[in-house]
Formats: C-alpha cells, structure tokens, sequence
C-alpha cells in the first residue's frame, strides 16, 4: 500500500471505525491508529466485569474489522501527541504520521472530579482491562470471603447513570442467583452492593417512569441506593460521602462522568465541557480546517442546535457523517452540518428488567419488552458475527440457566495492592 495518507484516524472506537469503513469503501487512503490492536463495544464492560459474557464477545480485531478494505492500514500504537496545523499524530514509538486531513476520535478517560483517593483505589470502568481487572478483583474477593465466614463482601458502585445503573444491577443479580449456586452457602447473605450518586435519583437522564422503575427494581434485587449525596472521598476500606456517613467497601466502582483524555487536552485546540472540542456544525474544530474531532473527545451539536450527549450512536453517526465531509473536502465538494437520528436512550436493569426511551418521541418501554429490545439493539450493534453468536450464547445461558460466562480469573490483578 502507498504510505502516504489521505486521513489519519486517531481512535478505532464507535467514532474512527465508522469513519474509517466509509472512507476505506471510498478508497481513501487511511491510516487507523488505536493502542490496541482491537475495537472494543464499551456499552457491554459491565458484562464482562460480572462475569456475564467473555471480552471476545466485546472485542474484535481491527485487522479483521478492515480485512476486505485494502487502502485502510491498521497501526497499533499509543498517540502521545498531535499537531493540528500540519494534521499529524506523534506516537510512543516516535512514528509522525501526516495525513491531509486529521480525525481525533480518541474518547474520553474517566473523571474522578478531584475526588481524593479515587484514582488511587476506584475502579473505572472504560475499557476491555479495566472491566477484566473489576472482574478479577470481584472473583478475588469473592474466593477470599468463600475461605472465611467472618469476611463481608461490600461493593460501592459511585454514579447512577446507566453504566452504574447496569453495573450494580448485575453485581446484585449475581450475588442473588450465581454465588448461592457457586460459593458457601451463607456468602450471598455476606454480600452488598451500594449505588451512590449526589444526584437525587438513578437515570437522571430519562423520564421519571423510567426512574421509578429502575429504582424499584434496584432495591428489589438488593441495591442499597445512596441517592443525593456525593462520595467525598475513597479509600482502600471504602468511601465517605457528603453527610459524612461512611460506607465500608473492598470494592469501588467508579461510574462517575467521563473528561476528554490527555491528547485532546494538549491538542491547543479550545476546549469546552469535560475538556472536550466544542466542535463546529460540520463536526471540524474551530480554527482547523481538516482537522474533526468525534464522539466522546468532542462536543457536539448537531443541525437542529441539539446539544448531543456522550453515547456510542452519536460517535457512530458522526463518524459517518464526518466522512462525508472528508470525502466533500477531496473532491472540492460542501461540507454539510451534522443531521443526528435520534434513536433515543436504553439502560439494562438487570434479568428481565430494561428501561428504554425509542427516537425523538421518547416512546417509553420498561421491563421484559424493553429487556428484549436491549437485548437485539445491543446484538445488532455489536461488531462481528462470531461476537454476535458468543454474546447470544453467554445471555441464554445467563439469563436462562443462570450460568455464569466466565468464572475464571485472568490474573493477580488488584489496583489496591501497591503499586511496585
Ligand atoms: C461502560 C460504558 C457503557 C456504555 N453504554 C452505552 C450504551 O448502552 N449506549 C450508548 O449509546 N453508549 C454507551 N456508552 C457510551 C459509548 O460507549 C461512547 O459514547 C462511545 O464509545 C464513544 O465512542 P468514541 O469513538 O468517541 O470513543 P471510544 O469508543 O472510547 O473509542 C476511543 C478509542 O480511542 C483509543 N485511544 C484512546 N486514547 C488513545 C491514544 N492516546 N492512542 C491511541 N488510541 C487511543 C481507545 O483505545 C479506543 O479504541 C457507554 C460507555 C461506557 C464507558
């Protein structure tokens, strides 16, 4: 292949894949660069963390996503750096890559707002490790309190968005139907899980049906809900919050906002809400032409003056339609401001349980109808037929029989140990 490129893609997530396969049908000479070498569905982490379905359900090979697209190359690298005025990223292993025009979709890291000792002892939850390092730590807690009958097993899940909505309710769900059924017998009556979140309800987000409902179900599998009150600080033993009320914990799951990562922050491009790209109509930074930031780096607004949250079909469709401008720039043609199809909002609450708001119209579905439109939404999005077949089988044995999909620890993992 030629190795001069006409776009370089930084980030092979919802973003970089969908602007890449669109070029690459094109045949516009593309150059991806991901750290690794995999596109990952973050919307399933929480599964994998509890044990619910395996990572190769999650992730698939770029090279396999763009094995038929010949002038798209995959480079596996770290982007430390970029240039906006010459278009360039600057890898760790101090590769320059040029492009005529620059794509920045490079997500988000997670936010711990300053809170003290939660970078330190919370665990995010953003990508394929961090869900298998959460995995491994719960497993690991769960076989030392199987060991000793005096031990508690305390879970702190800080956020009551839908990743900690999702996240808690499966941990309870696990605690209510999986560690009776693989563990001592009184272990599952040594287990909590608290959802903490300063706001006053879960799923501040979505209509108040869908809050009640999700509440309910929540407490009903065993949620100890902490609702209107911050976490102040975390420690190795637990967290305190607000009011000054302390909630011991081994575990704290940190589901508490996301901020653009360090790239987009030293890009020099200006920075708007959660250190993101307050980018123009047609998705281009201001004052760099050629230069698109997408999905969770940017801020987006799209044709209708919508101000577009964090969510994997915005990143998608601005992918798209990013590339379409690309395409507009190369052949002399007009960018067009973003149009978004608004498909609406979906959390899982856990078996049987889902909350969804469909399209513009905020359609409301709770419960097993919901549930099943998660379930086929979430398989039609996944990427790659064999991830397709493994997440169907692990839900069926899941949800079915009750089975976990992975019970196996992948190694001494823990971020409280200390650090060497
Ligand atoms: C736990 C969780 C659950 C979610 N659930 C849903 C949901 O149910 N529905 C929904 O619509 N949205 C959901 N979202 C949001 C959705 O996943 C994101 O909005 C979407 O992934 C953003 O896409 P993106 O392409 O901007 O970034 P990402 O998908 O995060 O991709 C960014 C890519 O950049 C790479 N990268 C980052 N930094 C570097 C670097 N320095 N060098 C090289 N590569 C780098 C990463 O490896 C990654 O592949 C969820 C998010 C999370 C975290």
């Amino acid at each position: 292949m030629d190795d001069t490129y006409q776009v370089i893609i930084a980030g092979a997530g919802f973003a970089g894949v969908a602007a890449a396969k669109k070029l690459g049908r094109q045949g516009v000479r593309v150059l991806l660069i991901d750290s690794n070498n995999y596109h990952q569905f973050q919307p399933l982490l929480y599964q994998v963390a509890t044990s619910q379905i395996g990572v190769s359900a999650i992730a698939r090979p770029l090279r396999s996503v763009f094995r038929r697209l010949k002038t798209v190359r995959v480079v596996t690298a770290q982007v430390e750096a970029v240039d906006v005025a010459a278009k360039s990223v600057t890898t760790s292993d101090g590769d320059t890559f040029r492009g005529e025009s620059l794509v920045l979709a490079l997500g988000a890291v997670p936010n711990f707002f300053n809170t003290p000792g939660a970078e330190e002892h919370a665990y995010p939850l953003y990508s394929v490790t961090d869900a298998t390092k959460l995995g491994t730590g719960l497993t690991r807690l769960l076989d030392e309190a199987d060991k000793n009958p005096e031990a508690d097993v305390d879970v702190v899940v800080v956020g009551g968005g839908p990743t900690g909505v999702e996240t808690a309710g499966a941990m309870a769900e696990n605690v209510k139907y999986v560690v009776g059924k693989y563990f001592s017998k009184d272990l599952a009556s040594r287990c909590r899980v608290h959802l903490v979140d300063m706001v006053p309800t879960v799923l501040a987000a979505f209509s108040e049906k869908s809050q009640k409902y999700a509440t309910a179900h929540l407490t009903k599998v065993g949620v100890q809900l902490h609702m209107g009150v911050g976490v102040t600080d975390v420690r190795p033993d637990g967290v305190t919050l607000a009011d000054g009320s302390r909630i011991p914990a081994q575990i704290v799951v940190w589901a508490g906002g996301l901020k653009a990562g360090a790239v987009v922050a030293n890009s020099g491009l200006p920075l708007g809400r959660g250190g993101r790209v307050d980018v123009l109509p047609d998705l281009t930074a201001p004052n760099a032409s050629g230069v698109y930031v997408l999905g969770d780096a940017a801020n987006i607004t799209d044709s209708k003056g919508t101000k577009l949250p964090q969510l994997g079909s915005v990143a998608q469709q601005a992918g798209k339609w990013a590339a379409g401008n690309i395409l507009a720039d190369l052949t002399g043609g007009t960018r067009r401001p973003f149009d978004y199809v608004d498909k609406g909002y979906m959390a899982m609450v856990g078996r049987g349980a889902a909350v969804a708001e469909i399209g513009r119209q905020r359609i409301q579905l709770q419960g097993p109808f919901a549930f099943v439109s998660w379930l086929l939404v979430h398989l039609a999005l996944l990427s790659g037929t064999q991830q397709k077949v493994r997440a169907l089988f692990s839900w069926l044995n899941g949800y079915l029989l009750h089975s976990p999909a992975q019970v196996v620890v992948s190694g001494p993992v823990d971020r409280k140990e200390p650090k060497p």
